[in-house]
């Protein structure tokens, strides 16, 4: 008898669907008529898959609300965050569409005179992933999209929270036309599906997004059948604010970046860096803009912050504001939490810290939440020194108006995604992913078709 999932509303606990996982025969079956599929979808013309991805793109905007409403509904953030994220996903569709079309090879000069050399872009093969709760549209098409652009056959895991978003887009490619077998979903818990991936020598590429430790496991899992890994893993994003910051601009937009998705997202800001002198003055501003912000049910059109995804997310981020009080912290606003443990619901309160020190577990452990530490610095190169000291390298942010120190820090921050004087340098047209722990490849602009390709050569005697 097959395993049942229920999909809970987190902002209610309440039950929205209850769906059967697949066996692993099942899955392993789904795997191989995906590796079967991959011979006729790599030969159809780029130029045939580009419409076919735009012909889904154009889909899901048809049906853009009803999408929106499922991730509110199955992730909890707010209405609008939520058709804001159909609009990204769908946008990953849009460039690899295009960029099908521009898969090139090149002629390379022989070095002898009776020689033709010639380098090709084939696709890999069958791709699998695994993607999170956080953006359950966008984490998928940002896979399959290059995926699918390139030739590969694709298979995917959603995760347990939020299956029923993936599920309903690969209903809506199904529809227009993409293949049953070169797009398909598996249904079952992370570490069954992972073993079954990774250990499948049809499978020749791993994509996960998700957190560090569980990126880790699936590398040294994939190293057993020399698959290729792209990792896109956790994030401890700094901000810094120099002292002739515009404060105004700089508090807009760290609200705006720290507390979408309630905190969970991989490049939300976890440290605050203000410089002293400004320290007082930014955080007073900061904490009247984040006292404004409404909690609850991401359907109510007040609400900017909804609920944390699940009981072991609220333990963790609880957990990390009591050790910066017990440590002598000062709690500037929020501190406050609405739950329900017998019904499954959990919110947490915007949180600004102060007087905290550096070694407090929320300054180095990712938090994935509606909270946020305020740290001060004298020179540039201290605040650097903070900013570096983790173990991540994914995003960091930074607000100056001096074009000096705006290139000193971009040049000496360790981290793949910068924003200076904007705290959302995301799109599908430029390449995302970190350095350090935060994972291996990027995804996204023209970088982000090439993991999904294999370098051939052919040399021709004449
Ligand atoms: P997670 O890594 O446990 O889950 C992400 C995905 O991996 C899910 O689909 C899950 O089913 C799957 N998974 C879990 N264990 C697995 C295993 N052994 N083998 C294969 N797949 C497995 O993340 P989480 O528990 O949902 O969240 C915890 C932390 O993960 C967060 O606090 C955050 O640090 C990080 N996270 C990061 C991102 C991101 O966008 N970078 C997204 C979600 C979570």
């Amino acid at each position: 008898m097959a395993q049942l999932v229920y999909v809970n509303n987190p902002a209610n606990g309440e039950l929205i669907h209850t769906l059967q996982y697949d066996s692993e025969e099942a899955i392993v079956s789904k795997v191989e008529s995906a590796a079967a599929a991959f011979s006729s979808w790599k030969q159809r013309s780029a130029h045939e898959r580009a419409q076919l991805l735009n012909s889904w793109a154009k889909c899901i905007r048809e049906n853009r609300q009803e999408i929106g409403e499922l991730i509110t509904l199955e992730n909890g953030k707010p209405l609008p965050e939520a058709l804001g994220e159909v609009d990204y996903a769908v946008s990953y569709i849009d460039w690899y569409a295009e960029e099908a079309k521009r898969i090139y090879g090149r002629t390379v000069p022989a070095h002898v005179p009776n020689k033709r050399i010639t380098v090709t872009k084939e696709p890999i093969g069958l791709v699998a992933a695994i993607t999170p709760w956080n953006f359950p549209a966008a984490m998928m098409t940002r896979k399959a999209a290059p995926a699918l652009a390139a030739g590969c056959t694709f298979i995917v895991k959603p995760a347990e929270e939020t299956p029923l978003t993936t599920i309903r887009l690969i209903e809506l490619a199904h529809s227009v036309g993409i293949p049953e077998d070169a797009l398909q979903y598996v249904l079952n818990e992370g570490p069954i599906v992972g073993e079954i991936f990774t250990s499948h020598k049809a499978i020749r590429k791993i994509t996960f997004t998700g957190s560090t430790p569980v990126g880790k496991l699936l590398m040294e899992q994939s190293a057993q059948t020399v698959k290729h890994v792209t990792m896109e893993l956790g994030g401890h994003a700094p901000i810094i604010v120099a002292k002739d910051a515009d404060l105004n601009v700089a508090v807009e937009q760290t609200v705006t970046a720290k507390f979408r998705n309630a905190g969970q997202t991989c490049v939300s800001p976890n440290r605050l860096i203000v410089h002293e002198e400004i320290a007082e003055e930014f955080t007073k501003l900061l904490v009247d803009k984040v006292q404004t912000l409404k909690v609850g049910n991401g359907f109510d059109p007040d609400v900017n912050v909804g609920p944390i995804i699940n009981k072991k997310g609220f333990i963790k981020i609880k957990e990390q504001i009591e050790d910066a009080v017990n440590r002598g912290a000062t709690l500037a606003c929020g501190n406050g939490y609405d739950i329900d443990d017998e019904k499954g619901y959990y919110f947490v309160l915007p949180t600004v810290i102060t007087d905290i020190p550096l070694d407090a577990k929320i300054m180095h452990e990712e938090t994935f939440g509606p909270v946020i530490p305020v740290v001060t610095f004298t020179t540039l190169e201290e605040a650097v020194t903070i900013a570096n000291d983790s173990p991540y390298g994914l995003a960091a942010y930074f607000f100056t108006e001096n074009y000096k120190d705006g290139l000193y820090l971009s040049e000496n921050l360790q981290y793949g995604i910068i924003g200076w004087n904007d705290g959302a340098p995301s799109g599908a047209h430029i390449p995302f992913g970190g350095m350090k722990d935060s994972g291996v490849g990027r995804e996204g602009g023209s970088e982000g078709i090439e993991p999904y390709l294999e370098t051939k050569y052919l040399s021709v005697g004449v």
